[in-house]
């Protein structure tokens, strides 16, 4: 019988399963504790746990995170990391170290089915959700491998592969299993998920009490334009868009981010500049501006770095604090929009 997986588990379902095997509920919890706090993967080597039961969770339970099959080295300290999963599925993960601080951006499906028509990871198409412990296991890993606590300074955000609002209650589960204090212990406060629109997924994302920031990718100011390059905005425009933005229960000096990618010739103008500012009046944000990564599949350019920074000085002049996201490990296919699996 193949072993059951224990990463991804909650508290509870730990404390579940050891109950079932005739153990006391703390026996969960101290798994638990081992797994995800002391990240000791090796089930025999739980020293909290008496050695008849480490035994026989070793023969039935496995705690496994993803396989790293590549890792890709960018000039500019970025690495990413092509993982194989359990089934042979494949997926992404990028680690960004800076100064002060290190940057993961996490992968939430096997591809994506929103299809937008600038991104790399669209055009592979849609295979899979990725699991809670896919989710979470991509942050074990890559702490893992580079020696460094998961609590260190650390970011997380949720802009790999896939659109994590369609993969909902997957992502919120990882989301509280990185964050809770008696596990991973990860601060929600350094964790951003990104989407490109879902609606009703931003409307139940409010309502939760352990949440990500949002950050949302608008990328057009018109519904003809958005329509040719995100299709879902045919369901959900961006009247709908905008009211679910304004509605998002901000906490106190939480901000929402939008993210715009900007695409030479198409969506760059200074009427674009001028009509984002007016979609976004009201709303406690800022702007992430995106030159457009490019890949030799897409039909799209790069604007003029000259022409990125007159579109942020519009917005800053109308008062939408706005900033230029530069792009790291274009090189190794690691930036936005770039993830699609590439083997060199
Ligand atoms: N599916 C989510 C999160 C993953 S995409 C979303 O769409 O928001 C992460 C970010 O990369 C999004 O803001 C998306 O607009 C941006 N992106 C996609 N393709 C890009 C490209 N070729 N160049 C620059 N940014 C891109
Ligand atoms: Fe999916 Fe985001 Fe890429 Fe659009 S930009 S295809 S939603 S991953």
């Amino acid at each position: 019988m193949p072993k059951q997986e224990l990463i991804g588990l909650s508290a509870q379902r730990m404390q579940q399963l050891l109950t079932a095997m005739g153990e006391p509920p703390y026996r969960g919890r101290q798994l638990y504790h081992a797994l995800y706090h002391e990240q000791q993967w090796d089930l025999k080597k739980i020293l909290t746990l008496p050695a008849p039961l480490r035994e026989r969770l070793a023969q039935e339970f496995q705690a496994t995170l993803p396989q790293v099959e590549k890792k890709f080295q960018s000039a500019d300290g970025t690495s990413r990391y092509l993982l194989r999963l359990a089934d042979g599925c494949r997926v992404e993960a990028v680690q960004m170290p800076e100064p002060a601080r290190t940057t993961i951006c996490l992968s939430t499906q096997v591809g994506c089915a929103v299809d937008c028509q600038f991104c790399l990871t669209g055009l592979m198409g849609f295979g899979r959700n990725l699991t809670p412990g896919e989710i979470a296991g991509q942050v074990l890993l890559l702490t893992e491998k580079n020696a460094s606590r998961a609590t260190e300074r650390l970011n997380l955000v949720f802009m790999g592969m896939g659109e994590p609002l369609l993969n909902y209650e997957n992502t919120l589960e990882a989301v509280r299993l990185l964050s809770d204090p008696e596990g991973i212990g990860l601060s929600v406060r350094r964790m951003m998920l990104s989407t490109s629109g879902i609606v009703p997924g931003i409307e139940k994302l409010g309502m939760e009490r352990v949440r990500p920031q949002l950050a949302v990718s608008l990328s057009a100011t018109t519904d003809v334009m958005r329509d040719s390059l995100i299709p879902i905005n045919r369901k959900w425009p961006l009247q709908e868009l905008l009211r679910a933005c304004r509605e998002f229960p901000l906490r106190s000096r939480e901000k929402l981010t939008f993210e715009y990618v900007l695409i030479a010739g198409v969506n760059d103008t200074q009427d674009d500049a001028r009509r984002l500012c007016r979609l976004v009046q009201g709303i406690r944000c800022k702007v992430n501006l995106i030159g457009l990564n490019p890949g030799p599949e897409l039909p799209f350019k790069t604007p003029p770095d000259e022409l990125v920074v007159r579109f942020q000085q519009i917005l800053i002049h109308k008062g939408v604090p706005a900033y230029i996201r530069k792009p790291r490990g274009r090189d190794i296919f690691a930036a936005c929009g770039q993830l699609k699996l590439a083997e060199a």
